[in-house]
């Protein structure tokens, strides 16, 4: 091998969201390199025109920035996305292009649609082996006029012998070339193929290893001849298995959220998904699932990707995600939610949390949550002016009205009186109330709960009512009492 360093390239084509899959390989990508102290590279790949969606790569860029997959070469560098923008290399391409057609390993076509269309209609019909072009004008003769009518350039595959690949994943893969039809290097609208760009930038960037989708492997035999006729070295190639749902159906919408923003949105954490993504066909010792980044970057072997389907499993993802959370400080879980909070605000609160309140809140919610977006409804009643809840919820079992305003009275009276409102404090005396009052502490603190949350499952009760502080507990208490006439 010639490459004198290991460089990698993510090339998404700028078509819609980038979803897990696309991801998925730009993190592998990303490992290798970091792992060999090689290169990242982004390439937009933007030759079809008319797929291209506005703002998909900003997409592509808050995806791989979300998790921390920095770029070395690539989007944003000069123009609008850089240098590696395939628009902006179209004289690479008919360079390329040209030296094919010069040593007869390409020609033009002009045959209309009308006529490949007839021509794959009767090769269906006759069951024909190879269904694709027929080389109708592999032979003609062109003349200089001839060159104002539309054409495509098709590469001459030749048809016969083997294209061999040492596939990374697969092992060794050969395709019989008589079955590959000459396929269009360069569209009437000057543009390159994916097939033609890929391999010109492939090797212009001097890239060592292209990861890519299962999807692609059927570009193999066209890939293997293009850099024959060209006389480039291949990189190492390493087909990446698809990533499916656990019934192993194709993932789709149905299964959650496909791109990976959604996630973020979701609230789940760049490490835990960075961690998650990781493993979909890739494992370090077929058993640790929690695994940090730095052992990821020192372990990451390309070699030991797996063939075979990684499946997608949201109940594992929700499962680290939760255990990320629990891992964390209650600062480092504060400052998340604060910035999650910020960019997602939740729309039941009133009020922006302080950033005391946000380290109390972080503390009550760690054991609680597997993603951030759990967070706002268990704890929206703290940052409420109005909690709302029925009289009837409000009255416990075995109650009635006049018990409830009762224990509404007592405990106000209790918590006025304490010196340290902490929430170890308010338990000690609620509980010995409870006692006091000869009545079931369960039925105490449901008052205390629904009063103070409008809930009947709340986060730890004695921790909010520290966290809500003894005025407004004794506001919400009041206003509880008015409830019942
Ligand atoms: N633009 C192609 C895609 O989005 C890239 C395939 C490749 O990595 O070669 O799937």
């Amino acid at each position: 091998m010639t490459f004198s360093k290991i460089r990698v390239r993510y090339a998404p084509s700028p078509t819609g969201e980038p979803h897990l899959g696309n991801i998925r390989t730009a993190l592998f990508d990303w490992l290798i390199a970091r792992n060999a102290s090689g290169e990242f590279i982004v390439r937009v790949e933007d030759t079809d025109q008319a797929r291209k969606i506005e703002g998909a790569i900003d997409l592509q860029k808050a995806s791989l920035e979300w998790l921390g997959l920095d770029w070395d070469e690539g989007l944003g560098k000069s123009g609008e996305y850089g240098p590696y923008t395939q628009s902006e290399r179209l004289g690479l391409y008919t360079e390329a292009v040209d030296q094919l057609l010069n040593t007869e390993k390409a020609y033009r076509c002009f045959c209309s649609s009308e006529r490949l269309a007839d021509l794959r209609k009767v090769q269906l019909e006759s069951k024909s082996p190879t269904v694709g072009y027929d080389g109708h004008c592999s032979t003609l003769k062109i003349a200089e006029e001839d060159l104002s009518d539309p054409f495509v350039v098709r590469f001459l595959m030749p048809n016969n012998g083997l294209s061999e690949l040492e596939d990374m994943v697969r092992g060794h893969l050969e395709f019989d070339n008589s079955l590959s039809d000459d396929f269009v290097i360069m569209k009437s609208d000057g543009y390159p193929t994916y097939h033609l760009a890929s391999v010109v930038d492939d090797h212009h960037m001097n890239i060592s290893h292209v990861l890519r989708g299962e999807e692609w492997l059927s570009s193999v035999p066209r890939h293997v001849q293009l850099y024959e006729a060209f006389g480039w070295e291949m990189p190492r190639f390493a087909h990446l298995p698809t990533i499916l749902a656990p019934d192993k159906s194709k993932l789709s919408k149905r299964h959650g959220a496909t791109s990976v923003l959604e996630y973020k949105k979701m609230g789940y954490l760049p490490e835990a998904m960075f961690n998650f993504l990781s493993l979909l066909g890739w494992s370090l010792d077929g058993e640790t699932e929690i695994i940090s980044k730095e052992t990821l970057i020192n372990s990451f072997d390309a070699n030991r990707i797996n063939s075979a389907s990684a499946i997608f499993d949201i109940e594992k993802l929700n499962w680290m995600n939760g255990l990320y959370i629990r891992n964390m400080s209650d600062l480092e879980l504060a400052t998340r939610l604060t910035n999650y909070w910020e960019e997602f605000p939740p729309d039941d609160f009133d009020r922006k949390p302080n950033s005391d309140e946000m380290q109390a809140v972080a503390s009550l919610l760690k054991e609680r949550i597997k993603i951030l977006s759990e967070a706002s409804g268990l704890i929206a009643f703290v940052f409420k002016e109005e909690i709302q809840f029925e009289l009837q919820e409000l009255v416990q079992k075995r109650m009635d009205e006049e018990s409830t305003k009762k224990i509404l009275e007592e405990v106000s009276g209790t918590l006025s009186k304490m010196d340290s409102f902490s929430s170890s404090a308010i338990e000690l005396e609620l509980r010995s109330l409870a006692d006091s009052m000869e009545m079931k502490v369960g039925a105490l603190l449901g008052t205390v709960r629904v009063a103070t949350s409008g809930q009947k499952v709340s986060p730890p009760l004695f921790e909010s009512l520290e966290v809500l502080g003894r005025d407004r507990v004794l506001d919400l208490l009041r206003l509880a009492k008015s409830k019942i006439s």
